[in-house]
C-alpha cells in the first residue's frame, strides 16, 4: 500500500488554504487510499520568533482540527512531530548529506529570511535547515507520496534529492518520495492581496479565512475581497487574480470548474455572495466537530499518544538503518 505523509505547522490558526489545499484531501482521499500519517509539525514552528505557550496551544488546536476535518485515527496515524524523536535524529544525518548552497536556494527560505530581516529580527539557523528536517519527516516513514500545496513542492524535491544522494553514497536506505497536488485550489490566495498565498503565519486578518472564524466574519472577509474595477467575470489568473481566486475557491467548495463557473456570473457581487455561502457551508461541519472534540480533551490526548507510538515504531527501523549505513 502507498505510504503517504503530510503535515501542518502550528504557526497560526489554520486557514481555508490549509483546508482546501491539504486537510480536506487528506480526509476524503488519502486516508482511504493509502497507509497515511498526518503530523502537526511543531518543531518547524520554532524556526521563527515564537511564543512557547502559543505554539503548544496551536499544536493542540491544529491536531483537533485535523480530526475535525475528518481524519479518522482508525484509518490513519495522527500525531505531533516532537513526540517522536526520530525526526530530529534523522534530520542531523541529512544535514550531513545536504549542502549549504542547496539550502540557500530554497525560495521559502529567501522569502521568510527577508521578512524576518525587514522586521529587524535575526534569522534563526533552523529556518535555513528547516527543509532538511522536513526531508527527515518524510524519509523516516518510507513515504511514497507527499500530498502538499504548490508552495511545498520545492521542499519535497529536496527530500527526493537527499534520499537519492544518501542511497547512492551509503547504500539503499530510503524510499524516494514524490509530491502530489490537488487539481483545484492548489494555491488559495490572500483575499486582500491575491499575489500572495493565504498563509496562516501572517495572522493579519482581513485577507485570510480561518477555519474557526464565525460564519459572519467569513462572509464579511469574502464580500470585501479585493477585485479589479471590471465587471465581467472571467477566469484569468494573470489579469484578474482576485476574481480568479474567488472562482477557484468556489469551484473547490462546490466541485465545479472555475472557467465554467465564470460564465454563470454577471457581476462580482453575485460571485462573492455565492463564494461566501459555499465556504460557510463547507466549514460548518468542521467547526461543529471541532466544538465536540474540544469538549472531550481526553479523547484528543489519547489519539495523539497512540499516534506517536505507532509513528515511532514505523520510523525507528529506517532511522536506525540510516545510522548504521552512514558509519555510526
Ligand atoms: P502555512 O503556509 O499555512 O503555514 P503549512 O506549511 O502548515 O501552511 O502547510 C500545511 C499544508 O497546507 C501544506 O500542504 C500546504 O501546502 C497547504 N497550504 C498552506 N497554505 C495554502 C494555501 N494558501 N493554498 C493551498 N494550500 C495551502
Amino acid at each position: 500500500m502507498t505510504r503517504v505523509f503530510s503535515g501542518v505547522k502550528p504557526t497560526g490558526h489554520l486557514t481555508l488554504g490549509n483546508y482546501l489545499g491539504a486537510l480536506r484531501r487528506w480526509a476524503e482521499v488519502d486516508q482511504h487510499q493509502a497507509d497515511a500519517l498526518f503530523c502537526v509539525v511543531d518543531l518547524h514552528a520554532l524556526t521563527v520568533d515564537h511564543d512557547p505557550a502559543r505554539v503548544r496551544r496551536l499544536s493542540r488546536q491544529a491536531a483537533t482540527l485535523l480530526l475535525a476535518s475528518g481524519l479518522d485515527p482508525r484509518r490513519c496515524t495522527v500525531f505531533v512531530q516532537s513526540h517522536v524523536d526520530e525526526h530530529a535524529r534523522l534530520s542531523y544525518l541529512l544535514e550531513c548529506v545536504a549542502t549549504d548552497g542547496e539550502m540557500r536556494r530554497m525560495i521559502q527560505y529567501k522569502e521568510k529570511a527577508a521578512r524576518e530581516q525587514a522586521r529587524g529580527g535575526s534569522v534563526r539557523l533552523s529556518l535555513l535547515t528547516y527543509p532538511v528536517l522536513m526531508a527527515a519527516d518524510i524519509l523516516a516513514y518510507g513515504t511514497d507520496e507527499v500530498p502538499v500545496g504548490d508552495d511545498q513542492t520545492q521542499h519535497v524535491e529536496l527530500a527526493r534529492d537527499l534520499a537519492v544522494r544518501f542511497n547512492h553514497r551509503y547504500g539503499h536506505t530510503f524510499v524516494v518520495p514524490k509530491a502530489t497536488s490537488p487539481k483545484v485550489a492548489a494555491r488559495v490566495m490572500n483575499l486582500q492581496d491575491p499575489a500572495s498565498k493565504m498563509g496562516k503565519s501572517d495572522d493579519s486578518g482581513p485577507g485570510i479565512v480561518y477555519l474557526l472564524d464565525e460564519p459572519e466574519v467569513t462572509r464579511k472577509k469574502i464580500m470585501r475581497a479585493v477585485t479589479d474595477s471590471g465587471q465581467d467575470v472571467v477566469h484569468d489568473r494573470e489579469g484578474r487574480p482576485g476574481i480568479a481566486n474567488l472562482l477557484e475557491i468556489l469551484a473547490a467548495c462546490t466541485g465545479g470548474d472555475p472557467e465554467e463557473l465564470a460564465g454563470g456570473y454577471a457581476s462580482y457581487g453575485a460571485l462573492k455572495k455565492d463564494t461566501a455561502e459555499a465556504v460557510v457551508e463547507l466549514l460548518g461541519p468542521v467547526r461543529e466537530r471541532h466544538r465536540e472534540l474540544c469538549a472531550d480533551p481526553g479523547f484528543v490526548e489519547g489519539v495523539l499518544r497512540a499516534g506517536a507510538e505507532k509513528a515511532r515504531a514505523m520510523a525507528r527501523p529506517t532511522v536506525d538503518a540510516a545510522y548504521r549505513a552512514i558509519g555510526l
